[in-house]
């Protein structure tokens, strides 16, 4: 095998996204290059106007799921309420034609927010296991409500920490929204994966994470449940992907146990970004087998995806910009080698809980 020489620039082939990404260390030095030079988070909103503190109008209002604090501090933990500005409605029917060459979907959807944490002053990162399980769990309720509407072809789980990452309000919150569409970086991965399995009978996300694990040398951090590691081919610095060990390829169908493990896997791992990068902008995102909703054309569609997906959470830093040459190429340049970015955050001492 050829050994690359530590510095090279060197193109990387994502298998999943089926996306290249330009690994260039010259461009990158020391983590501390990437640390944002000003504060990044949106300003924290004084307890008494904040609209997803416990007291507020908003908290209180029309709440779609709520879950009790397991730590009996406060009246409740996790919200889950309407979104005020959707992207898509509720109400109505999918409606889909073309004018001439162009396709249209008039869409109906859900737009959630997950209110996290009952005050300003609890980040998701920091907060107890317990508490964070909780928020889990209400993902996984709401993706479990959400699928049987046959309307929904994606339930998607995300969540912008900081402003560079698209947040809006300091509170700690995350967003649902249910798409009649299956976005194309969705369809790309369904796709990858089936041909892969279609090739081989096995995952594509099963053979990477034992590839992974093997090597060991971008794997930040694992328990018997969950592996998080450095991918190959990131796109960004310091992304990270959380997976489940055994495979599984709809998150809703994830037990409590498994939940707690996962949140202990994400706040260790989030911690460590935060120590590295001294609390970066970051956006996460939960990517779960879609509803499966039959396909006239293709009857056999389905078939294999629930040997065929797997599940799995990608946490990105929001430490560089897109610039022209990434636009015009639409290759990601990324300053930190994978392997030196799990380096880093293996490096990070944390105070067990
Ligand atoms: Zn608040
Ligand atoms: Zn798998």
């Amino acid at each position: 095998m050829n050994t690359p020489l530590k510095d090279s620039t060197q193109m990387r082939w994502d298998p999943i996204l089926k996306i290249w990404t330009i690994v260039s260390p010259e461009r990158g030095k020391r983590p501390g290059t990437f640390i944002p030079p000003v504060p990044d988070n949106p300003p924290q909103a004084d307890g008494e106007i904040c609209p997803f503190c416990h007291h507020s109008e908003i908290s209180q209002g029309n709440v779609i799921y709520q879950a009790a604090d397991p730590e009996k501090e406060y009246p409740w933990f996790v919200k889950v309420v309407p979104n005020r500005y959707p992207v898509f409605r509720i109400e109505g029917t999918v409606k889909r034609w073309n004018e001439g060459l162009y396709d249209i979907v008039e869409g109906v959807g859900a737009h959630e927010i997950v209110i996290d944490t009952p005050t300003c002053d609890l980040q998701f990162a920091d907060i107890s296991i317990k508490r964070r399980a909780e928020v889990l769990k209400a993902y996984r309720a709401r993706i479990l409500d959400l699928k049987k509407d046959v309307r929904f072809r994606h339930i998607l789980i995300f969540k912008n920490h900081g402003s560079r990452a698209g947040a809006a309000m300091y509170h700690s919150h995350t967003q649902i929204v249910a798409l009649p569409e299956r976005p194309l970086n969705l369809q790309t991965m369904l796709s990858t994966s089936r041909d892969h399995f279609n090739r081989k009978e096995r995952c594509l996300f099963c053979d990477v994470l034992r590839q992974e694990r093997d090597g060991a040398s971008r794997v930040v951090f694992e328990d018997d449940v969950y592996t998080a590691f450095v991918p190959f081919a990131s796109s960004h610095p310091f992304e990270l992907m959380v997976i489940p060990r055994r495979h599984a390829h709809d998150f809703s169908l994830s037990t409590d146990e498994e939940l707690y493990s996962l949140s202990r896997v994400l706040g260790n791992v989030l911690q460590r970004l935060n120590k590295t990068l001294r609390n970066p902008p970051y956006n996460f995102v939960l990517i779960t087998a879609p509803p499966q909703s039959p396909k006239l054309t293709r009857p056999d569609y389905w078939n294999s995806i629930e040997q065929d997906f797997h599940w799995h959470i990608r946490i990105t830093p929001r430490i560089t910009f897109n610039a022209g040459f990434e636009w015009g190429t639409g290759f990601s340049i990324n300053p930190v080698r994978p392997e030196d970015a799990a380096a880093h955050l293996r490096n990070v001492r944390l105070i067990p809980e």
